[in-house]
Parts: C-alpha cells; sequence; structure tokens
C-alpha cells in the first residue's frame, strides 16, 4: 500500500487518489474483495463504538436502531456485493444484429476511478458506508464527506478508514458547508450525493463545471395514500412505525396522509393507539430519538406554530409525557388536521414527527394532489382494492413504493433505491448500484470473415445490391 499522509490537503488527497486510480485501472477480483472485507471487519470490530457515537450525536437514539437501520443494512449491502461480485464484474455477452454477423460484442465492466461520496447525518453509517462500499466494490478509489451534524460518528468512521485503508484508496475527509463546497468542486469521476433537494441543487452545479456525472440521492414529501379498502388500525401502526423511526429523520418517511374523507376521527384514534403501543412515553424514552439539532427543533416547532396560528387543528399524541426536555430534542409526535396547502408544512419536507393528514372525496382527487407537486421519494398505498392501488401507481411517478407497509422497499436490495425529478436522480443497492459506479464499456470485435467492404466507396451496384438485401432482413 502506498503510504500517502492522511493529513493532506483535499485537493491532495484527491491527486493522489487520482494518480493510484490511473495506475490500476484493471482492479482485480480479489483486490475489491480484500476492500469489502477490511471495510466489514472495521465495522463488526468496532460496532459498540460507531453505536455510542451515533447516541452522542442525536442525544437519544438507541442502539437497537443503530443495529437495524444502520449496520444490518450495511452487512447485508456489503454481504451481497461479496456474494455477487464475481458476477457484477464479468463482461456481459451481448448478440449481435444479423448484418452485423459475425462480428462478437460484449460489455466490458471497468471502474470509473475516483468516486466522491458525501453524506447526510440521520443513517451516518448505512448511507455514507452503504455508497463507499459500492464503489470500493465496484473498483473506484472513495473520497468521503460525511455530516458536520454527526462530528462523533464522522470523526470515528475518518480515523477507523484512517486505520484500515491507504489514503489513497478510500479516505474520509471532516468538515462543514464550505469544505463540503470545495469537495463537490473536485473533478470526481463520479460523485454521489445524498442530503436535501436544495444542497443537491448545489452539488448538481458544482458537478456540470467538471463533467462530473452524479447521483443525486434527495428528500421531500412522499404521500401515504390510505384507500377506503383499508383496515386502519392495521394500517396506522405500520405509518407510525414508518414516521416515528428516527423520530420522523428518515428521507423516505411517511411525510403526509391522504384520508378518505370522514375517517379523520377513526384515523385519529388508531393512529393514537398506535404511538401509545411504539412509544408509551417519549421524554426519556430511549426507543424514541431525539431530533438532531437544535436548529431541526426549533425548524419543526415553528411548522406547528404556523400551523397552528393559521387555524389547523394540531392533535399533540403524548400530552402526559409533560413537555419535551429541551436538552433531549424529543419531539412529541403529533397529527395536523387539513393544513392549507400554503403552509411551509405542506410545502417542505417535515424530517420530523409531524404528520399532516389531508381528507380527499375520489382516488381521482388524492392523484391529482400528488401529482401537482414535486415527484417524491417514497409512496405508500393502504389497502385490499387491487384495481384502485394500480390506479394510483399507474396515474403517478416516484421513487421507491411499498405497498401496505412503510420503508420496506429500502430494504430489498434487489430493487434500484432512488428519487426521481426533484427527489434526485440514479439509483443504487445491489447490482444498480454496482452499476452506477461502473463504466460499461462497449466492445464489437470483428470478425476476419467480415462482410463490410462490400459497404465501401466507390458505390455503385455493389452497395445498391448489398442495402436492398440487408432492408429486406430488417
Ligand atoms: P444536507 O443537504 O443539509 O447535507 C448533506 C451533506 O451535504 C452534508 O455532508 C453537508 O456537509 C453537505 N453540504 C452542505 N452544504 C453543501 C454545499 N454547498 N455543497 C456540497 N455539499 C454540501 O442534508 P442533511 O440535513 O444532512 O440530510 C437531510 C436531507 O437528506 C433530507 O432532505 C433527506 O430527505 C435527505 N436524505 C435523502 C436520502 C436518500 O437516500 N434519498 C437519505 C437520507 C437523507
Amino acid at each position: 500500500m502506498t503510504q500517502i499522509p492522511p493529513t493532506l490537503p483535499l485537493k491532495a488527497l484527491f491527486d493522489a487518489q487520482h494518480h493510484a486510480s490511473r495506475a490500476q485501472i484493471d482492479v482485480p477480483l480479489a483486490v475489491r474483495r480484500d476492500r469489502l472485507a477490511r471495510l466489514r471487519a472495521l465495522i463488526e470490530t468496532n460496532a459498540p463504538a460507531l453505536s455510542d457515537a451515533i447516541q452522542a450525536d442525536f442525544g437519544v437514539r438507541s442502539r437497537q436502531l443503530t443495529e437495524a437501520a444502520d449496520l444490518f443494512v450495511l452487512r447485508a449491502a456489503i454481504g451481497q456485493l461479496l456474494k455477487e461480485l464475481p458476477r457484477w464484474m464479468k463482461s456481459q455477452r451481448v448478440a449481435t444484429p444479423l448484418y452485423l454477423l459475425p462480428a462478437r460484442a460484449h460489455i466490458q465492466r471497468q471502474p470509473l476511478g475516483v468516486v466522491g461520496v458525501i453524506g447526510p447525518w440521520n443513517y451516518p453509517l448505512q448511507l455514507n458506508l452503504g455508497p463507499a462500499a459500492t464503489a470500493l466494490a465496484a473498483g473506484n478509489r472513495v473520497l468521503l464527506k460525511p455530516s458536520e451534524l454527526t462530528p462523533h460518528t464522522s470523526a470515528l468512521m475518518a480515523s477507523l478508514v484512517q486505520q484500515a485503508f491507504s489514503a489513497d484508496e478510500f479516505s474520509v475527509v471532516l468538515g462543514g458547508a464550505d469544505v463540503a463546497q470545495a469537495f463537490s468542486a473536485l473533478p470526481f469521476d463520479h460523485l454521489f450525493f445524498t442530503g436535501s433537494t436544495s444542497v443537491g441543487r448545489m452539488v448538481a452545479a458544482a458537478a456540470a463545471a467538471n463533467l462530473t456525472p452524479t447521483t443525486l440521492e434527495l428528500g421531500g414529501k412522499s404521500p401515504c395514500v390510505v384507500d377506503a379498502s383499508c383496515d386502519l388500525n392495521t394500517a396506522a401502526i405500520k405509518i407510525a412505525h414508518g414516521k416515528l423511526l428516527n423520530a420522523g429523520q428518515t428521507c423516505i418517511a411517511p411525510d403526509y396522509v391522504l384520508l378518505p374523507r370522514g375517517q379523520e376521527a377513526a384515523f385519529e384514534q388508531a393512529y393514537a393507539a398506535a404511538v401509545a403501543q411504539l412509544f408509551p412515553t417519549i421524554a426519556g424514552n430511549p426507543d424514541y430519538a431525539a431530533i438532531v439539532s437544535d436548529r431541526h427543533l426549533a425548524r419543526l416547532t415553528a411548522l406547528l406554530d404556523e400551523a397552528r396560528a393559521q387555524g389547523a387543528r394540531v392533535v399533540d399524541l403524548s400530552p402526559s409525557s409533560g413537555p419535551t426536555p429541551a436538552s433531549s430534542r424529543q419531539m412529541n409526535p403529533t397529527l395536523v388536521f387539513n393544513p392549507a396547502p400554503e403552509l411551509r408544512l405542506m410545502k417542505e419536507e417535515l424530517f420530523g414527527p409531524i404528520l399532516p393528514v389531508l381528507p380527499y372525496d375520489t382516488m381521482d382527487e388524492a392523484i391529482a394532489f400528488i401529482n401537482a407537486r414535486p415527484r417524491p421519494l417514497a409512496q405508500y398505498w393502504f389497502g385490499t382494492d387491487s384495481a384502485s392501488r394500480d390506479r394510483l401507481l399507474r396515474s403517478t411517478v416516484s421513487g421507491g413504493v411499498t405497498v401496505n407497509d412503510t420503508l420496506m422497499h429500502v430494504a430489498h436490495e434487489g430493487l434500484p433505491f432512488g428519487g426521481v425529478g426533484d427527489s434526485g436522480w440514479g439509483s443504487y443497492h445491489g447490482e444498480s448500484g454496482f452499476l452506477r459506479f461502473t463504466q460499461q464499456k462497449p466492445v464489437l470485435e470483428q470478425s476476419r470473415w467480415a462482410m463490410g467492404h462490400l459497404f465501401y466507396p466507390p458505390y455503385g451496384v455493389r452497395f445498391d445490391r448489398v442495402m436492398g438485401l440487408l432492408k429486406r432482413w430488417l
């Protein structure tokens, strides 16, 4: 391994990786497997410390949530990469059209070179090390810039990666928006960004200056449509689980519910019962995550204040917990009935435990409501009427969908994960992630028996005859 001082300035670190990527373009299976094995060992050995770091960053963030949503997901992803890598790396044979026979064709899969990853804070291991693992599996060098909002976790990741990898293989760069800005201006071979739509726009603009292709995993308002055919009690606990996991700080959390008019009271009762079952108390409950920062807590509180001031009915679902201690930043789950579309609550991604509920009269109205807004990252539908489900799915465009549950599509490694329009572009997970970080180089091998010379000039009768024959074959 080349020894590069880990404290190199950003540009020098990038240059070292760039140089190394050009010096070893063909990255064999054994090298990739070794990098993944080192990453897996790093996670296994340090899982408790990583979990503690996340807890320190959030104030309250249960070990079990980190185990399920960060560590388990990462282990599953790395396990799949190790298993499938030999197959995914192979050149793919492609059938040759009649008019080019007997030439042969294949697609060669090659590393892109240096991949930049900019990550968020909400699932800091899964969303930073996950894309990094996939980029390493595809044979790339990786520079990772995790979030400044999880300083303990980001610093620990940096130090562990530094111990397990040479700086020109995989490095973590720490810092805030200024560092992130300089980072996204580097001429990466691919830049993978997970974060908000507004910052995503800046990242895409910075990358465009270098013609660096990007993957943008952004956010947005993901609707949850409750059909008239739905059993509200079954739906309510699944919606509450999806909404309140990590206290709503999940990119694909159901943002708002569209509910058949007249079912508001029944839904309120079912959702309140579900919340009480999952989280009997809020303040001091170690299972219920805190809001990550004072700024985000103030933002969410302001959204509720504005909704109340405008006359929306806000239902606090844990009033018995008493006022939330400011130090813990644990925020009570709330329902907001019938908020006006102009409220910030209905315009901005919530990313917290607030659930707006909007009644609809017909499925056409619900579909029109969704289609009048930016395309969502995720969508949910609850019910038993498959014709109604199919109509919604056919009539709306979104990122991933889970039917009769929330969040679960993200856990299926065979499904590409990503948004569309304002919720992002490009997708990853499984082979789609591997291909995101891979150059698919088309190769045509001409045969010595090729008849291409029949088309060479000077043009004349021969050309016309052969072309006429070919046209009949098409
Ligand atoms: P954010 O956009 O504020 O920050 C994300 C990263 O971008 C951080 O590392 C930050 O340092 C960096 N950054 C900040 N300013 C930058 C700039 N000018 N140029 C380049 N990078 C910059 O997002 P966040 O608050 O960390 O995460 C929450 C958001 O991320 C939500 O919108 C959520 O929906 C979204 N998200 C999406 C997914 C997904 O997979 N689609 C997953 C998790 C979170």
